[in-house]
């Protein structure tokens, strides 16, 4: 049975319509592709009784994604939970707050799997056999994982300056793991070169139209964890700026299919770091296009693209939703970091802290009102850039394992010895 209701990738400039294919951008006006679907078709073929007999993941949305058939790679990924965060709420001053947990994502602990899963069931479609990626970390463990699973070759292409856990946590599946002394546009360029080369499935290059459209699932999940409705505010990290624009693609497919009647009025806004802000500075500084950050200076890598390929899309969207972008220095980073977990009890990478971050300057701002209701999107695990708070946490030194000695170092009034 064909579960396809894509009718081709659209041009995003000129609005040409392309058979799906590993290609990424149109070759008229280099304008990227995006996959375009039939909802008339979707509205009968997905309904809320059947997607209620289907399994938690992001796969329950499967005809709202471009496969041709079932997925082959990634089946068990999304699903994950929206938590209402009233301890951080009350710590920010708002009334209505939620987090959305992708770092407790499978496989690899971020949001990186959704896409992935899409990617790589399409490069089998496909009928590749190597694949690979140009990661800023967790895009490349998670390529590395699942294309493990699926037995095919893979090479990720990184900026040599990575943090040493994310090279670790892709080594570990079997990935040719290369890194470039560049950064992370100058890698992706090469990919590039390969992909067109070769022939090979990059997941972010030729493959990107169809693994964009596995963030959507992240805004299905959202609105269906709510009960079916949409949150006024959505505050989304940036890094090449498509996740933000997919998460309200969802929320304008389901309205369009009839899961929620009320149209989409979401506001969105978009969170980077100071040190790498092409899309924060396009939106505050109100030109129509970002300017490319030549060299990326911050501790979050996750969202340190310099030349953001969705960026133009991303600013345009904030603006049309009535959002705003702002960014965070990396001491706010780490401050977003511990705020949400010692709030929370979430530990958060470091795009999860800017997150964290850009919103309570948001808020403080007057820009996010403070009783309407906020999701924060959080998209990877601290566990990954344990480095960046290490020096922020206040650990004590070594004690003599004696009660005295706990009592001492815990403040505590050394009692009277009690009577046995
Ligand atoms: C890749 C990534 C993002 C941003 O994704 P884009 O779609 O490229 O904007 C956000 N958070 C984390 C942790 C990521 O790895
Ligand atoms: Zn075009």
């Amino acid at each position: 049975m064909s579960s396809d209701f894509s009718t081709g990738m659209k041009c995003r400039v000129c609005g040409k319509v392309y058979p799906k294919s590993a290609i990424n951008f149109c070759v008229d006006d280099f304008g990227p592709l995006e996959v375009a679907y039939d909802y008339a078709r979707i509205k009968p073929a997905l309904t809320k009784a059947k997607l209620d007999k289907r399994p938690w993941n992001m796969w329950r949305y499967r005809e709202l994604l471009p496969l041709d058939g079932e997925p082959t790679v990634g089946e068990h990924v999304g699903g994950t939970p929206l938590i209402r965060a009233d301890r951080l709420a009350d710590a920010l001053g708002v009334e209505r707050l939620w987090i959305k947990n992708d770092a407790v994502n499978f496989p690899t602990l971020s949001f990186k799997d959704r896409v992935v899963s899409v990617a790589l069931s399409k490069a089998r479609e496909f009928g590749m056999r190597t694949v690979g990626c140009a990661s800023t970390g967790n895009l490349a463990n998670s390529v590395a994982a699942q294309a493990a699973s699926a037995g095919l070759e893979t090479f990720i292409l990184v900026p040599a300056d990575l943090e040493r856990t994310k090279i670790l946590g892709t080594a570990v599946y079997g990935a040719k793991v290369i890194k470039l002394t560049g950064t992370y546009d100058e890698v992706n360029r090469v990919c590039t070169q390969i992909a067109m080369k070769y022939g090979w499935g990059f997941v972010n290059v030729n493959l990107r139209p169809f693994y964009a459209e596995g963030s959507k699932t992240m805004g299905f999940e959202i609105a269906e964890e709510l009960g079916w409705r949409f949150p006024q505010h959505v505050v989304s990290p940036m890094a090449g700026g498509a996740l933000i624009g997919k998460i309200h693609k969802a929320f304008t497919e389901l309205h369009n299919i009839g899961f929620v009647e009320t149209p989409v009025t979401t506001k969105m806004w978009g969170a980077q770091a100071t040190g790498c802000n092409p899309i924060s500075d396009c939106v505050k500084s109100g030109r129509e296009r970002h300017k490319p950050v030549r060299k990326p200076n911050t501790i979050c890598k996750s969202l340190a693209i310099g030349d953001p390929a969705d960026g133009y899309f991303a600013a345009k969207l904030i603006r049309e939703t009535g959002g705003w972008a702002e960014d965070a220095t990396d001491a706010e980073i780490v401050e977003g970091m511990t705020l949400l977990a010692r709030t929370e009890g979430v530990f958060a990478e470091t795009a999860g802290g800017t997150t964290v971050a850009v919103a309570k300057k948001l808020i403080e701002a007057g820009r996010i009102p403070r009783d309407e209701e906020i999701v924060l999107c959080i998209t990877g695990n601290g566990l990954k850039t344990q480095d960046a708070v290490f020096d922020a946490l206040d650990i004590p030194e070594s004690i003599a394992p004696t009660l005295a000695a706990f009592e001492d170092l815990a403040g505590l009034k050394a009692a009277e010895p009690a009577l046995v």
